[in-house]
């Protein structure tokens, strides 16, 4: 029964049950960590072959010695396996670094000065879309470069196009979109094909070097048997001549090493030429041994795909879990809401309206810290205040039960509280 068509005693009681079972938990002062969306450690093990996997091979079949200098734009072997990844060509695709956010960092402050240049003619600002709930460190790029950031709400079938379509007639200064399309951050949502088609097309209406963060960093982490699909943007992207507006990205940070991994960027080639340009006053070249190891070990998209089973057969139990301890523990009460996600880090819950930071407290005062409320909207503001992200992949499967225990006798009591005010 919802608990807001409780009578006003049954509510009391409701609370009274639920701050019982909330003081019980906190007095067995647990230490549990929900923040971020790090691979396990037996998610990592599972690619500890990539130590001492070239085994004293160093060189390429052009005779390049990959310990030595050079090559910004990465072995021909990683960019050609990067390119089939991304669906696109290779002489569009560049391998760089451990970091694909660095490579997104990077390319807005390749831009800046071109866009700065613009809003300082017409007195304005350089401004970005981005699509909440998202991802916090995309925004933290933002504000560290004092680009105005607005939000638009992520539907399941991808973001809310008419508003982004009329936001970019209506001012030639936004420059740029965040998007995670395929299983996003930290809703699970991934973009239907007539989203992606009109990404495509917003080139037309956007106002010049527009760039879309194209962030496909959950590309093939599936967690379901029937996965789901994303359609490929940069054939659609060249059908509307719009390439040039496109910045892919992806990386195998959650693939083999979240720390040593390599990461991939795909661009046209004359947007890849000019990135080369802006990077190499900074770096000779990036880590090429570690694209080898890469390549030898991943080989071929069928290869990934059975990592990527293993991958998923530790991660389903626990996005199982949490969909079943939500389920049996507040379903039906009608005082949240939460996606189910057939792939990636995360699953995006609502509370009502007004108590997500009161939960995510209650739960650091039983011991378990959650990703603060508010992380997944730009300046950390979410107006309504309801978004709480569950990131399930680091934690044991018993560390998790706990958490999801605390997690769901704080939404309880603080959803029993909220509706008890008069
Ligand atoms: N993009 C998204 C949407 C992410 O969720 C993350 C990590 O959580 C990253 C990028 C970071 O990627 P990388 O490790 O390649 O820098």
């Amino acid at each position: 029964m919802e608990l807001k068509s409780l009578e006003p005693q049954q509510l009391d009681d409701f609370q009274r049950i639920a701050q019982a079972s909330y003081d019980q938990l906190k007095e067995e002062n647990l230490s549990l960590d929900l923040t971020r969306g790090k691979p396990s450690a037996a998610q990592l093990d599972l690619s500890n072959e990539l130590d001492g996997i070239l085994d004293g091979f160093y060189l390429l079949q052009d005779g390049t010695d990959v310990r030595n200098y050079g090559g910004i734009l990465g072995i021909p072997e990683a960019r050609h396996f990067g390119a089939e990844l991304m669906g696109i060509d290779s002489s569009e695709t560049m391998v760089a670094g451990n970091s694909s956010l660095t490579l997104m960092y990077n390319l807005i402050a390749q831009m800046l000065p071109i866009w700065q240049e613009q809003a300082q003619a017409v007195d304005n600002k350089v401004k970005f879309i981005c699509l909440v709930p998202g991802y916090d460190r995309h925004f933290t790029i933002c504000e560290h470069f004092d680009i105005e950031m607005i939000n638009v709400e992520l539907k399941p079938s991808g973001p809310d196009m008419d508003a982004i379509e009329s936001l970019l007639a209506d001012d030639e200064m936004i420059k740029g979109i965040w998007c995670v399309p395929k299983y996003s951050n930290p809703t699970g949502h991934t973009y239907d094909k007539s989203t992606v088609e009109r990404f495509a097309r917003l080139k037309d209406v956007a106002g010049k070097n527009f760039r879309i963060m194209w962030d496909n960093a959950y590309l093939v982490h599936h967690l379901s048997d029937k996965p789901d699909s994303l359609h490929n943007i940069m054939l659609e992207a060249k059908k509307a001549g719009s390439e040039d507006s496109l910045a892919i990205f992806a990386s195998s940070s959650k693939v083999t090493f979240a720390g040593a991994g390599i990461a991939f960027y795909g661009a046209s080639e004359e947007n890849l030429g000019k990135f080369e340009k802006f990077l190499s006053p900074q770096v000779i070249g990036f880590d090429k041994v570690n694209q080898l190891r890469h390549v030898r070990f991943l080989r071929d998209q069928e290869t990934l795909a059975v990592h990527m089973d293993k991958h998923k057969d530790l991660l389903k139990p626990k996005f199982q879990l949490v969909q079943e301890r939500l389920e049996s523990g507040i379903g039906g009460l009608g005082i949240a809401e939460w996606t189910r996600p057939n792939g990636g880090y995360f699953v995006s819950l609502t509370t009502l309206p007004g108590i997500a930071g009161t939960v995510v407290t209650m739960a650091a005062d039983a011991g378990v810290k959650l990703t603060p409320a508010g992380a997944t909207f730009p300046y950390g503001v979410d107006a309504k205040d309801t978004n709480i992200r569950i990131a399930p992949t680091f934690p044991s499967v018993g560390d998790l039960e706990k958490a999801m225990d605390v997690l769901v006798a704080c939404l309880k009591l603080a959803s029993a509280n909220e509706l008890l005010i008069p």
